[in-house]
């Protein structure tokens, strides 16, 4: 019997990773301190690069038919609209932006969790776990009913900004805080005066005031405020900032949450010791600027799921695992570097630099190659994993995604019950053969290349792991062999299971 993986809390992280883990049909138990669900709006954003990998999870749809729609951003200042981009264009099937409340999306994903099988122990804390070398010891509490040892083969630390899986590690969780408050509402808008599918950010010389619709008639409002104040702020107070702030006109009412928060930027120089990972939150936290937190972190649990699978059904090499952490560390990196620049430029109160800001958005935002570029990268569909170790080969042509790049040929990449990479190659007899000498990593079927010139090896994530010219098989076989588990000792234990 394969011992499981233990997950430790079910946020959006969690619950991807445990969700990911039970479709490739790997044992998988997860648990979350807190009695039940957030009820908060929290991260609102899902972006294309996760939707894509949601919908090879098999459960886009239901995120789809449940969210608002965006079709694009506005920057306004002095009553003119300074920038606008659109999503139309983003390199993805799913050309938009999801504004979905964090509670939904939990609720969806567990719904996807329990129709795999899987279920989240609630009211459990994890509150100690030895690495033994060949698996995890881990203790879980639950309150009035004792402690329960599980014996896991790994253990995935999703326990969020203040995991306690990373303080036992004895792991730095490096960086700052910002010296900016922020306060957030979610309340009934009426008498805004832009498309009710479309975020908009408003800029006063006092600091910014943004809306981001959650349904037809209420948004999500977050503006700066100075310093952390002593109490929660009321309706009246976010009122009297959004009218001084915004466009006028505006009515405020049923707020469903009225807070503050800080603005932390921090993260872990290493994602797994022995055999403990961290993921989402856990691992990195950064400024909301950018709707990229949940996103980056569910993108943890993409990544390290279908490698994990993989080792455990001793169907490729352990070192596999070794890429986890070089492939997301520097995605974070980018991420926490993206998202300070963008909460700078909100920020900005000097009347110089307030001016010079104007006018380098408006003439930005005017050349559709930099609106395109901008929208492209906040979708996520630019993320790749270039210095990835488990990168083969070279470009096939310049058009061609190189190894690390995201290549989706529309084929059902990465879909279905088994963690296996795609080759994207011309149906020939070398495409036959690579098929049948790699059955245990490689899908049964190809998918068409772009054109003729070319193959590729990519991964259940959708990431090119190896390129060539067409022709060019030892490559890919070399990737390929690589990767696998040494067939006489998967073989052997593989008979002792
Ligand atoms: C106000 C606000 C707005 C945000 N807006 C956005 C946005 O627009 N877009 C975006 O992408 N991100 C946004 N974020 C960030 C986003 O909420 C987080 O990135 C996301 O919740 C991280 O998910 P997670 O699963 O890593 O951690 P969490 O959601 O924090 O989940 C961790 C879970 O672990 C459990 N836990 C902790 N310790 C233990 C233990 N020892 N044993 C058992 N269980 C434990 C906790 O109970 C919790 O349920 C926002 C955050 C805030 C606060």
């Amino acid at each position: 019997m394969m011992k499981p993986v233990l997950v430790v809390g079910a946020g959006p992280v969690g619950l991807t990773m445990a969700a990911e883990l039970a479709r490739y049909r790997i044992p998988v138990r997860i648990i979350d301190r807190a009695h039940g669900r957030t009820d908060q709006s929290r991260a609102l954003a899902i972006w294309p690069r996760t939707l894509e990998l949601l919908r090879a999870a098999g459960c886009v749809d239901a995120f789809a038919a449940t969210g608002l729609h965006a079709r694009a951003v506005s920057i306004h200042s002095d009553g003119r609209v300074l920038g606008r981009v659109a999503f139309g264009e983003i390199a993805s099937p799913f050309n938009y932006l999801l504004m979905i409340p964090q509670s939904e999306t939990e609720r969806l994903l567990e719904a996807h969790l329990l129709s795999l099988g899987g279920k989240v122990e609630r009211d459990a804390e994890l509150t100690a776990f030895v690495d033994t070398g060949d698996g995890v010891s881990c203790t879980i509490t639950r309150a009035g009913n004792g402690d329960e040892v599980v014996e896991a083969a790994w253990l995935i630390g999703c326990d969020g900004a203040h995991s306690s899986v990373r303080h036992r590690l004895g792991l730095a969780f490096e960086g700052d805080i910002l010296s900016t408050a922020f306060i957030i509402a979610d309340v009934r808008v009426a008498g805004l005066q832009v498309p009710s599918d479309e975020p908009a950010i408003f800029w006063h010389p006092d600091g910014a005031v943004m809306f981001f619709p959650i349904s037809p008639d209420r948004y999500r409002i977050i503006a700066d405020i100075g310093s952390v104040p002593s109490c929660e702020p009321t309706l009246r107070q976010v009122q009297a900032i959004v009218a001084r702030r915004g466009p006028g006109g505006i009515t405020l009412s049923d707020p469903v949450w009225l807070s503050h928060f800080g603005v932390n930027e921090r993260k872990v120089a290493d994602y797994r010791v022995g055999r403990v990972f961290l993921a989402g939150d856990a691992a990195h936290v950064h400024s909301p600027a950018g709707g990229q937190g949940m996103n980056t972190g569910m993108q943890d649990a993409f990544n390290l799921a279908w490698k994990l699978a993989l080792v455990m059904r001793q169907e490729a090499r352990a070192g596999l695992l070794d890429s986890y952490g070089p492939e997301r560390g520097p995605v974070a990196r980018q991420v926490l570097t993206g998202s300070n620049r963008m909460t700078r430029v909100v920020l900005l109160k000097n009347r110089p630099a307030r001016l010079l800001r104007g006018l380098v958005v408006r003439a930005l935002f005017r050349i559709p190659a930099i609106r395109r570029a901008l929208a492209n990268a906040l979708s996520g569909v630019m993320i790749h994993y270039p210095d990835s170790p488990l990168n083969t080969g070279g470009a096939t042509g310049s058009r061609h995604p190189r190894p690390g790049r995201r290549l989706d040929p529309g084929c059902g990449v990465g879909a279905g019950d088994l963690p296996r990479f795609t080759l994207v190659a011309r149906d020939d007899a070398g495409a036959r053969a690579m098929i049948a000498r790699h059955s245990t990593l490689l899908k049964p079927d190809l998918c068409p290349p772009p054109d003729g010139n070319g193959i590729w090896l990519v991964r259940p994530d959708g990431y090119v792991a190896a390129a060539a010219r067409g022709g060019d098989w030892p490559v890919i076989d070399a990737a390929l062999t690589r990767l696998a588990a040494g067939t006489r000792a998967a073989t052997a234990l593989k008979q002792r299971s």
